[in-house]
């Protein structure tokens, strides 16, 4: 059964099968790997990292941009028994080393660009007492270091062979996006991925002829599996792109006939209203998945409009589950506007009262989200405390995310539970109020945090980053949501920015905004 694999298997297995179809294509310059050259450079990578070393059990972080480079380096690791740690390509020096310690990385593999960033980051990490790097590798050319493309590709040692159990060995050990904390290594299976890609596998279509676009960065679990393994588990085509850069996202779609968009909602919001996108044929684009944060249905709508395609799809997941476990099956027949999805196969869900977590509630409440399945992670990696704290013993993992199901069994995520705005014993989810102020057409960007007031109360107050040239007031801004929302969740104070703090996936930072509001001066 492919989830009892080990996930490069099902990779090497379509390389047989594809052959001579392309893998992989360069959505900038055009280079293109077929399924025949993605699993030979796979095995021969995989040779070269056992013949430097490289052991079961051994972390290795994989420290790129996306590069039709990547999909290979990672299997490769996985073949050679390694779990690979993988990070973010703008990470500092000081915070992969941080990673390479926690993880215990004792292999590098980066890109000439990366280099010194990564060279400083392990020397960083072995003076605060990890373990050293073995060996830093990069994927193209730099002097003193062993090249993935140049020499590992002309490795003639043998293939490794190597005993892995899908259902215990760690084959991908991501890091949490680090919204609301500091990030956690999260320890994910080769079976919990193999799974959780059968799973939202029968929801996507089953055409050869896919070709998708793959901007998410790989490193976060939703770009590596919703774009590279998913997808190449199909036999389908990933386009790949190293950064969203709208021009030459519209030219990628039109040169290489691009038929599905994968998205978080930033990128929704530029096809919803940039200009440069109607100057393009994007003609060939049949569907749009977005996932990773709260995409505004009206701003869904608007992109799907424009694109003349069906309803944007969303999907719902998390690092710790592997990660989804909703997702709007593109053959829904009206799936309701705003919702995530429905759940996967194979998994439970119960939604529960904030209040008290024993309590399950009726459909149409909103409530903590706890799910249950064979995608659970097998914890987070050297934090037993923060494990059990997310996992219960009865083995239900505790999402932290508001949601409601409707009766049809439709999830609408409402907000964290973190981020609730607790105004006079209402709970105001900020979501929505950001959701409204989008709607506004002065308003370009928006965020909602709580603050306190003279009188120690919790209210909502708004970040609003206005259009160019626009004149509106905070007065104006607050009475356009008061006119929309019921009274307790009026917006009650609003200051404008330049920009809102965000993730490349959309994710508000709203830890910076509340450094912003404790460090500015009280009013
Ligand atoms: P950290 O756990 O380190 O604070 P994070 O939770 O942002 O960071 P991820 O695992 O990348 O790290 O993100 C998962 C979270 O993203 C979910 O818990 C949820 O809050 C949000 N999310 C994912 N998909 C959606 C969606 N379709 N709509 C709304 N929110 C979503
Ligand atoms: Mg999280």
């Amino acid at each position: 059964r492919p989830v009892d694999q080990p996930i490069h298997e099902a990779v090497l297995g379509r390389a047989a099968e594809f052959g001579d179809t392309p893998a992989l294509i360069d959505g900038v310059d055009g280079t293109t790997v077929s399924y025949a050259q993605l699993g030979t450079f796979t095995r021969r990578i995989a040779a070269a990292l056992a013949e430097a070393g490289v052991r079961k059990g051994d972390v290795l972080a994989l420290h790129s941009p996306n590069t039709i480079a990547y999909p290979a380096v990672f299997y490769a690791a996985t073949m050679a028994g390694a779990s690979v740690t993988t990070v973010h390509p703008l990470a500092t020096a000081d915070e992969l080393a941080k990673q390479l310690r926690d993880s215990g990385a004792r292999w590098i593999v980066t890109v000439s660009l990366l280099l010194e960033t990564a060279k400083a980051a392990a020397a960083a990490a072995e003076a605060a007492g990890g373990g050293p790097v073995a060996e830093i590798f990069v994927c193209d050319r730099a002097e003193g270091h062993r090249s993935v493309l140049h020499d590992m590709l002309a490795s003639t040692a043998p293939e490794p062979v190597v005993e892995i159990d899908p259902a215990e060995d760690v084959a991908v050990l991501p890091y949490s996006s680090g919204t609301t904390g500091a990030p956690k290594g999260v320890m994910l299976t080769h079976r919990s991925i193999a799974t959780n890609l059968a799973q939202l596998d029968p929801l996507l279509p089953n055409e050869t002829d896919e070709r998708i676009l793959a901007v998410l960065p790989f490193f976060h679990i939703y770009g590596l599996t919703a774009l590279m393994n998913a997808p190449l588990r199909r036999g389908a085509t990933v386009v790949v792109l190293p950064r969203f850069d709208l021009e030459q996202y519209l030219a990628a779609i039109e040169r290489h006939r691009v038929t599905a968009l994968y998205v978080a909602p930033p990128i929704v919001l530029a096809l919803a209203k940039h200009p440069a996108v109607t100057e393009h044929d994007l003609s060939s684009v049949r569907y749009v998945l977005s996932a990773a944060a709260p995409l505004d249905a009206e701003l869904a709508a608007a992109c799907s409009r424009r694109l003349g395609v069906p309803p944007v799809l969303q999907a719902y997941g998390m690092t710790e589950l592997s990660p989804g476990t909703h997702a709007v099956p593109l053959d829904a027949e009206n799936p309701p506007p705003g919702t995530v999805g429905t759940l996967v196969p194979g998994t439970e869900m119960r939604i529960v009262s904030l209040d008290d977590p024993t309590r399950d509630l009726d459909p149409g409440e909103p409530g903590e989200v706890l799910i249950r399945g064979p995608q659970v992670m097998k914890g987070y990696l050297g934090r037993p405390d923060a494990t059990a704290a997310m996992i219960d013993e009865d083995g239900w993992l505790h999402t932290g995310d508001v949601g409601r199901v409707d009766a049809d069994g439709w999830l609408f995520v409402v907000d964290r539970v973190k981020e609730l705005i607790k105004y006079k014993g209402y709970q105001v989810a900020p979501a929505e109020l950001e959701a409204c102020l989008l709607t506004h057409p002065e308003v370009a960007d928006a965020a909602v945090i709580g603050v306190m007031d003279e009188d120690g109360n919790e209210i909502p107050k708004a970040y609003v980053v206005r259009r160019p040239g626009a004149g509106t007031t905070a007065e104006q801004v607050m009475t356009y949501v008061a006119e929309r929302v019921a009274p307790y969740k009026k917006i009650r104070r609003v200051e404008f920015l330049d920009a809102v703090p965000r993730a490349v996936s959309g994710k508000i930072l709203r830890r910076e905004l509340r450094t912003r509001e404790r460090t500015s001066t009280t009013p």
